[in-house]
């Protein structure tokens, strides 16, 4: 990746005992060659031109065409011959992956997921969701249970929650996160990755997030590696006046969710409260924004999400995965959750007329360059820690070598610990133990692993070795 990180002109000392002095400008070369010709991959720069802001509009307004897409909408054959419903729109998303397979020579491996939801809150009766899902397995065995996973919902709602006929044409909310799921699905199903590619879609957010809590338990009790996930809603770009359609907003959670009160005690600690997985990723995003040409650039928010709001990537979060949610800047509250109508001269509704097609192609390129990265990368390195028997003011950091052996190098990241993202890195090699002329009590250290065309792993923390 090509990033913003400053050499580093410091003593490191590489393999036990060994201190290895870098010059300012050796340092200078050897990032600067590396940025050049691994950061960014040619084939994934490729795929990225091959997202159609056209294919996204159609993607949209044939979810539209269903009418409403209410989770509590009709499934019963004579909706779905008639098109209309969540049924219909379930069956539609299924047979676009599949189109994507065919042309892939059956790449993709597509499915759907059903579970009845009991009652709750706004589930007046027993009701069958499904999600509905294509899988790009890695190519290598061991790679290949690494996952990462994009994802928006495809059910909608209007002013009423409980209204299951009206018209609920859901074009922001969540069609353009749907269709960043078909477009990523599209244009990546075209490469090989080593580790595995999931394009999910999600129905019951708008009922209580109940499809993303369905897939993210069963992640977690099958034990899937889910390394990423990326959660797309409402990114349409709404045309207001004031939109900046340049941006687009990444929030993550800051403490995890699945923290134990032995994890919060050693957070609060060493303060470790900017340094979850999920923020980990969030940096990633950025750099991975700098590296490519997506034409939107991803604005951090240190925060679960919107202020006491909530969406899909909460419920892996729940379970301990690392997940972000991306929207666009400015939300048009006319145009989300409302039935359609014009009231003292202001349009209501959330139609495809106030998404902007090219922004919505932006946010899918950014999302299959990061998911491409990813996939592409070797495995985090493993046990990460960092060495504290003895009170000294040099850091040292050993790792276990990253798991699938696609590994040829390490980097050590650090940060000042009031900045928001990583500010420096120092290539390691093929060693698994470093030891930096740092103090440990001033900074944030990382450790990534590296492959031999350049693609980065994402960043592990270390944790304390006593
Ligand atoms: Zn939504």
């Amino acid at each position: 990746m090509k990033s913003l990180l400053l050499e580093s002109t410091i003593f490191v000392s590489i393999a036990l005992g060994m201190v290895v002095s870098c010059s300012a400008q050796e340092q200078k070369n050897s990032a600067a060659e590396a940025a050049d010709k691994a950061f960014r991959d040619p084939k994934i720069a490729a795929a990225l031109q091959q997202v159609s802001a056209a294919r996204i509009q159609a993607n949209i307004e044939k979810l539209v065409s269903f009418g409403t897409r209410s989770t509590l909408s009709a499934q019963d054959p004579a909706s779905l011959a008639a098109g209309r419903g969540i049924g219909a729109a379930r069956d539609w998303i299924k047979a676009e992956f599949e189109h994507y397979s065919k042309d892939c020579g059956g790449c993709l491996e597509v499915k759907t997921d059903s579970f009845t939801e009991a009652p709750a809150d706004r589930i007046p009766k027993a009701t069958k969701i499904t999600n509905v899902y294509a899988v790009l397995k890695g190519t290598d065995a061991e790679n290949a249970k690494r996952i990462v996973l994009v994802t928006g919902h495809y059910d909608s709602r209007n002013s009423d929650t409980f209204d299951i006929t009206g018209d609920a044409p859901g074009a922001n909310d969540d069609g353009s996160g749907t269709a960043v799921s078909l477009e990523s699905a599209r244009v990546l199903s075209r490469l090989k990755f080593p580790a595995t590619v999931v394009f999910l879609a999600v129905a019951g957010e708008e009922q209580g997030l109940n499809g993303s809590q369905h897939f993210a338990k069963m992640a977690k009790e099958q034990g899937r590696q889910l390394e990423a996930v990326l959660n797309n809603d409402i990114v349409g770009g709404d045309k207001g006046a004031e939109q900046d359609h340049t941006v687009v907003r990444v929030f993550s959670e800051g403490l995890s969710a699945a923290a134990t009160e032995r994890d919060i005690s050693r957070i609060r600690g060493l303060g470790g409260e900017n340094d979850s997985g999920s923020r980990q990723l969030a940096r990633y995003i950025t750099e991975v924004g700098r590296t490519y040409d997506v034409g939107v650039k991803p604005m951090l928010v240190f925060r679960l999400d919107r202020y006491l709001r909530g969406g899909d990537h909460s419920s892996f979060n729940q379970q301990g995965f690392a997940a972000v949610r991306f929207t666009e800047f400015r939300e048009d509250f006319h145009h989300q959750h409302q039935n359609v109508r014009i009231e003292n001269g202001i349009e209501f509704g959330d139609t495809p007329k106030f998404v902007d097609f090219d922004y919505v192609a932006h946010v899918a390129r950014l999302n299959a360059a990061v998911l491409a990265s990813l996939a592409l990368a070797p495995a985090p390195p493993a046990e990460v820690h960092l060495l504290t028997k003895d009170l000294e003011n040099d850091s040292t950091i050993t790792w276990n070598a990253s798991p699938g052996g696609r590994a040829a190098e390490y980097e050590i990241l650090w940060r000042a610990t009031t900045s928001p993202e990583w500010e420096h890195v120092q290539k390691i090699g093929s060693a698994t133990r470093a030891t930096l002329k740092l103090s440990k009590d001033n900074v944030i250290f990382a450790v990534r692993a590296v492959d031999r065309e350049g693609h980065r792993s994402l960043p592990v923390v270390p944790v304390p070795e006593r």
